[in-house]
């Protein structure tokens, strides 16, 4: 940036001085230091920020609507809100504006519409809106944990100008508590607008998740699914069945114990209804369950597989000894789970 003053060197002033006695001291370029309303370069560079920049409406503005909603904010996108709750304290701290009747919301014309509901109540947010009153072309993006449910639900119930993304940030706000970076962001651009405008909206968006170092990874919302059940829906199934058991900090527990803990606090933090959501909406999510009970089986029927031979011989060579104590790789168990386990070595 450019400023004015006196031109510095004292020999040049004493000249000028002599010379030029009754005319003002000519200026001089001396240092870059502030934009000047005449700086023409800092204009057009504000004025590409300003286009760059998006109006966004995160509609359902809970736990993850509002993770998502700092970095947006901080990023300098204008952020509107909307949601069940009256969450316009939690928008104000962010910067946000927040509108308790959706029709205040659309007429506001955001660039971008986020879907950040839970998934089970993503069909019936979506039908509250008056899409009527938003911009006839308005890019609808969703970042529920499921992709196929959301692709189909906002293909059939959006009008054929509205741009639809789907996207599912792989990354909460546990997770990503130190920033985003190398965390993966999955998209899948399900219909963008052929117009030069439209498809760079759709990119300043994906931009604001580039800016923050996601790993972008463009993938189709069947793929994602497939991928999601076997990984995601695994992860949270195994915290949940852990945290039945009410596993306990233990002062000589080991690193592994640590990581379940840990596994267990993760994945329990996020409401049951995402949960649910994983299981209802995703229907790859059943055969895993039914994969993850047969693996349970098998494991159950390898463990007490290797007892079988030594029992069978207790059972049926000594029976004299059997109803006493059972010596297993030389340890003594007490026989106090001794017939629960003949009962189940007799019905394999
Ligand atoms: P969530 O329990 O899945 O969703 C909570 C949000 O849904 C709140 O905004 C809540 O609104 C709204 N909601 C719930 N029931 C509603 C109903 N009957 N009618 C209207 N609104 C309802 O928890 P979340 O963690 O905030 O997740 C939001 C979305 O982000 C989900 O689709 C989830 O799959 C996705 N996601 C979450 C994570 C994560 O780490 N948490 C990561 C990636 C994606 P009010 O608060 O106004 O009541």
């Amino acid at each position: 940036m450019m400023s004015l003053c006196p031109n510095p060197n004292p020999s040049f002033l004493h000249l000028h001085h002599h010379r030029h006695r009754h005319r003002r001291r000519p200026f001089f370029v001396r240092s870059l230091d502030a934009a000047q309303s005449f700086d023409f370069e800092s204009r057009a560079v504000d004025r590409l920020n300003a286009k760059s920049k998006l109006k966004i409406a995160v509609v359902g503005f809970g736990n993850y609507g509002q993770f998502l909603a700092r970095t947006f904010a901080a990023q300098g996108h204008t952020l509107l809100a909307h949601s069940r709750s009256d969450h316009s304290a939690a928008a104000a701290a962010i910067g946000a504006s927040f509108f308790r009747d959706p029709h205040d919301l659309c007429e506001q014309h955001p660039d971008v519409v986020l879907l950040s509901t839970s998934i089970l109540s993503a069909a019936d947010v979506l039908n509250t809106l008056p899409l009527g009153r938003l911009r006839r072309s308005t890019l609808f993006a969703d970042v529920l944990s499921v992709k196929e449910f959301p692709r189909n639900l906002l293909l059939s119930a959006l009008p054929p100008d509205f741009d639809i993304l789907c996207t599912h940030p792989m990354f909460g706000p546990e997770s990503a508590r130190h920033g985003w970076a190398g965390l993966p962001f999955v998209f899948d651009k399900v219909r963008i607008g052929e117009s030069e405008e439209r498809i760079s909206r759709c990119n300043r968006f994906l931009e604001i998740f580039e800016k923050e170092g996601c790993r972008m990874v463009e993938m189709s919302c069947a793929e994602h699914d497939h991928k999601t059940a076997e990984s995601q829906f695994l992860t949270h199934t195994i915290g949940r069945i852990l945290a039945k058991l009410g596993p306990e900090d233990v002062d000589i527990g080991t690193k592994g114990y640590q990581t379940l803990l840990e596994l267990v606090q993760n994945t329990c933090n996020d409401s049951f209804d995402l949960y649910n959501g994983l299981f209802m909406y995703n229907k790859n999510a059943t055969e895993l369950l039914d994969r993850l009970d047969f693996a349970f089986t098998e494991l159950k029927k390898e463990l007490f597989g290797n007892l079988h031979d030594i029992l069978r011989k207790q059972l049926f060579e000594n029976p004299e000894e059997s109803n006493e104590l059972i010596p297993v790789t030389g340890q003594v168990q007490p026989c106090c789970w001794y017939g629960s386990l003949k009962n189940f070595i007799l019905k394999v």
